[in-house]
């Protein structure tokens, strides 16, 4: 089902287990936005009292923190309404609420520790 991904630090043999794992892809809206944190809950509740949704989807994507220095997965939802408007959730940090950076595990994975680039040691499923 998910995907794993088995990072090292080069620099300080920081070492991390990713897990990928998507459930929310067959689940109705409102349970999506029910496990989103309290302070996206609201702004997605308002969001979508002032807008007709078109379609949405929930992908899983890596995810980095630059005041946490938190590298997690982070389950994000993209709604879009009729009228063209796209919104993003997920992406707030629990802790900080700042903004994660997404993060394309081909390029430049940040180490949590140092900021180097991560090595990718395994994939699995
Ligand atoms: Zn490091
Ligand atoms: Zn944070």
């Amino acid at each position: 089902m998910g995907k794993i991904i088995k990072l090292e630090c080069p620099a300080c043999h920081h070492y991390e287990e990713i897990i990928f794992n998507n459930d929310n892809s067959d689940k109705e809206l409102g349970q999506i936005i029910s496990r989103l944190s309290d302070y996206e809950f609201d702004i997605a509740q308002q969001w979508l009292k002032e807008n007709e949704i078109k379609s949405y989807k929930s992908v899983s994507v890596l995810t980095f923190c630059p005041i946490c220095k938190k590298l997690e997965t982070s389950n994000i939802l993209e709604i879009t309404s009729f009228s063209g408007n796209r919104k993003s959730f997920g992406l707030r940090c629990d802790t900080c609420h700042t903004e994660k950076d997404i993060i394309d595990i081909d390029n430049y994975i940040p180490c949590p520790e140092c900021e180097n680039k991560m090595k990718i040691v395994e994939m699995g499923y």
